[in-house]
């Protein structure tokens, strides 16, 4: 380090391996020499990549959250000095070691406990990680609060946001207009929604992403999902919270105020854009990302989403009006229909209708007391919407090993 220059940030990726882990990677090796010192990477099945990386940037420790696979991981770590781990205690251990800011893309529910422990060190948490906002919601916050850490969103809409989010006059937001690209299914006829593949599902016409989010964006649950995360983030209403397609997802997302005035976040679909603001806040740095060029692109168009086709928007404004437990039952049960889906255990359609099943046999949900109660949740809708999918597969006549598309 030379004279002057600031110590190095201690930083961890949750979800090294991962899209959003690869991509924060690349921001990190933007930073400069010196810039950073990290900590822990985590991952689950990816375990050369993850070693790979672990070596690359001299982290402290690398953990998978497979404890199978530990042996695996220690091998392909020998000789490097990074120390190995595995298993869920070791993945939320890791996210506990001290850090300056914390990268949190683990995928799915399963990254809530890791999430909270890197939270709760009261320092920077740059979420990715939605789930931890549609399940534990207005708990995740009040977290966020008594441990004093900076929570700065990386889902591009909510980055977006938070970035044109007038704070000094906050009371003056009217609302928030969240962005859809509207997915590789956008002007698709219901009748071929229906029978669409995991391979049609997964094929994101502007955004390279994880598998699972990729097929939640062709569903819309990703949008959904996103209402939610940004009504618990910004403290909005639901009726705050509207929905905007907008096919070639150049403007990120927008904040409208009560003078009229829309504020837009623009820039080339491209994580790093999100991921590099939070990294660099409140400051902000040059980014390896491709410049804008809006004569080129021409022409912006925005539309209503349709409600029929994609009733994801409109489970997820239920679960919203509903409160309390309602996000997290919705998250399982997606979850667990997802899984099906991509084993192809249940038609593309079937996931909608197995998560509205499952709200409306829970339904109403009390409020979330602790954690305790969202852990309870999850694990009673993922049953619940379980059992719902073995149902269809018997109804089907097919049997075990039923397989859809
Ligand atoms: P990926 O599927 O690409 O990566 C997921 C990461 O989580 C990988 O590192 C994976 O390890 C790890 N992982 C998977 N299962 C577990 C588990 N049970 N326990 C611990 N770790 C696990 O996902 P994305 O990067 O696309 O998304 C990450 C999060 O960011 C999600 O919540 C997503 O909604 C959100 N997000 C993503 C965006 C994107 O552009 N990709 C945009 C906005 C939000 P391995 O691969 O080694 O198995
Ligand atoms: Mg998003």
């Amino acid at each position: 380090m030379s004279e002057g220059a600031s110590p190095p940030r201690r930083v961890s990726i949750l979800g090294a391996t991962g899209s959003i882990g690869r991509s924060t990677l690349d921001i990190l090796r933007h930073a400069g020499p010196g810039a950073v010192e990290v900590v822990a990477l985590t991952g689950r099945d990816n375990i050369a990549g993850l070693a790979e990386a672990a070596r690359e940037f001299r982290a402290e420790v690398a953990v998978t959250a497979d404890p199978s696979r530990y042996e695996d991981l220690k091998a392909a770590l020998a000789g490097s000095g990074v120390e190995a781990a595995a298993g869920e205690r070791a993945v939320i251990e890791a996210a506990a070691r001290p850090a300056d800011w914390t990268m949190a893309a683990i995928v799915g529910s399963a990254g809530l406990a890791p999430t909270l422990a890197a939270l709760r060190q009261g320092r920077t948490l740059a979420l990715a990680n939605k789930e931890c906002l549609v399940s534990a919601g207005g708990l995740f916050i009040e977290e966020a609060a008594r441990a004093g850490a900076e929570l700065l969103p990386v889902d591009s809409e909510h980055n977006a946001i938070f970035q044109v989010l007038d704070r000094p006059n906050r009371a003056a937001v009217e609302k928030i207009l969240l962005t859809a690209s509207g997915g590789p299914f956008r002007d698709w006829p219901a009748e071929r929604i229906a029978e669409a593949t995991p391979e049609e599902a997964v094929a994101h016409p502007n955004w390279d992403m994880g598998a699972k989010i990729s097929i939640d964006s062709a569903s819309m649950f990703n949008k959904g999902l996103e209402m939610i995360e940004a009504m618990h983030l910004f403290a909005l209403r639901p009726d705050q919270v509207e929905v905007l397609v907008h096919p070639q997802s150049i403007v990120h997302s927008m904040v409208a105020y009560v003078d009229g005035a829309v504020l837009a976040q623009m820039g080339a679909p491209d994580m790093r854009h999100a991921i590099g603001h939070a990294f660099h806040h409140p400051a902000r740095a040059p980014l390896p990302v491709e410049r804008l060029d809006l004569a080129a692109i021409g022409a912006l168009e925005f539309r209503a989403p349709d409600p029929v086709r994609f009733p994801a928007l409109r489970l997820a404004r239920e679960a919203m009006e509903a409160g309390g437990l309602a996000g997290c039952a919705l998250n399982a049960a997606k979850e667990a229909a997802l899984e099906a889906f991509m084993d192809r255990r249940l038609p593309f359609m079937g996931m909608a209708q197995v998560v509205e099943e499952v709200l409306s046999a829970l339904s109403p949900f009390a409020p979330a007391g602790s954690l305790d109660d969202v852990f309870a949740m999850d694990a009673l809708a993922r049953a619940a919407a379980g059992e719902r999918i073995a149902a269809r597969i018997r109804a089907s006549g097919l049997g075990k090993g039923a397989a859809f598309a």
